[in-house]
């Protein structure tokens, strides 16, 4: 194709409140030698972005944000050789997907499954990932283990309580309101909490003995009583700030808690190379073929309504994935 023609695209100019998030024009970039360039069919919306636009996460000003999408390969670079122009690919790791047209490496591309859509296929890498790393990787989950999860009903919430259940560990999880305690039952949690009064209820569950380890995104308004509900020598694993990012703490407080361990893990540090990302991606396939996981889609924006789409992730209105399309 020809490369120099525009596009439709999301631009941020100046960092903000969702309304810097405006409708603009673009060129469609040209492919790096190991790079493809995709058509966009869905591009996923997740709160990286919404810490990108803020200014929480800085980002060279003025940029087009997005790494997750789906879509058709439109051309490939010159060292590309996995791919070829009309397939079908998903990725976390693209740039600009909140355009017509984006570029990935070809390394963090994966071919989508005919018989997964659009809207799944770019729904699931960087939710879907996040959760199999979480509960796979960053903590090796097992059958005899009890884990807090926060936000049960949200998107890597909903995908890691039935990846949990599937290792067979027993699930305690959190969310707001009553409606969102019905959707995480769905998903399959044991115990659904309100956040009020979530550690001493934690400890009630598990006879006082504390968890094994404890998922927290929510992150300001939780992450003190996350440590009051860990076992001795349980993990914390803090891996986003929905509420706000976690100020600095004292770390005499993990002594005093009991050893504690706390690590603050990303994607990227867990997709490292090919093997690594394709074993994820083709496992989270796998489960969806086989219907042992369902991702749900909650709702789909038109690209030139993105403003509202983060308003709607921001508001914690989700229950499950949040898409745009072009
Ligand atoms: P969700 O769909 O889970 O939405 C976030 C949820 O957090 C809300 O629905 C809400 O659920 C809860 N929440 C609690 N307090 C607030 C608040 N003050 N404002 C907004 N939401 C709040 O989003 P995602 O699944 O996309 O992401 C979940 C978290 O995972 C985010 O923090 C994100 O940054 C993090 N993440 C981290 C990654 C990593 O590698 N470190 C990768 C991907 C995501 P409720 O109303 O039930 O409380």
């Amino acid at each position: 194709m020809n490369t120099s023609q525009t596009q439709n695209v999301v631009l941020v100019q100046e960092t903000g409140d969702p309304s810097v998030l405006r409708p603009s024009q673009a060129p469609v970039p040209p492919p790096g030698a190991h790079e493809l360039l995709v058509k966009t069919r869905a591009t996923g919306v997740n709160f990286i972005e919404t810490y990108q636009r803020a200014g929480v996460y800085s980002v060279k000003l003025p940029f087009i944000p997005g790494g997750e999408a789906c879509g058709i390969v439109e051309a490939v670079g010159d060292q590309v050789s996995e791919f070829s122009v009309g397939d079908r690919i998903t990725t976390a790791s693209a740039t600009q997907t909140y355009g017509e047209f984006f570029t990935v490496p070809e390394e963090f591309a994966a071919a989508v499954p005919d018989e997964i859509s659009d809207e799944i296929a770019a729904a699931l890498p960087l939710q879907g990932m996040t959760a199999h790393y979480l509960t796979r990787s960053t903590f090796a989950v097992n059958p005899e283990h009890t884990v807090l999860l926060h936000a049960g009903a949200g998107g890597v919430g909903g995908i890691a309580i039935q990846l949990l259940k599937s290792i067979g560990a027993t699930v305690i999880t959190t969310v707001s309101i009553e409606e969102k305690k019905r959707i995480a039952l769905n998903h399959g949690a044991d115990h659904v909490l309100f956040y009020d009064n979530f550690a001493e209820e934690t400890l009630e569950i598990t006879q006082g003995k504390g968890v094994d380890v404890a998922y927290d995104s929510v992150g300001k308004t939780t992450f003190d009583q996350t440590l009051k509900t860990l076992k001795t020598r349980g993990t914390a694993v803090l891996f986003g700030g929905a509420s706000g990012q976690v100020p600095p703490f004292d770390l005499q407080q993990l002594n005093a808690l009991g050893s504690l361990y706390v690590t603050r893990p990303t994607l990227a540090h867990y997709t490292l190379n090919r093997p690594e990302f394709l074993w994820r991606m083709n496992e989270l396939f796998d489960r969806i073929l086989a219907k042992e996981l369902t991702v749900t889609i909650d709702q789909i924006f038109p690209l030139t309504q993105a403003s509202q789409a983060h308003e709607y992730l921001e508001g914690r209105h989700t229950r499950g994935k949040v898409l745009l399309m072009p």
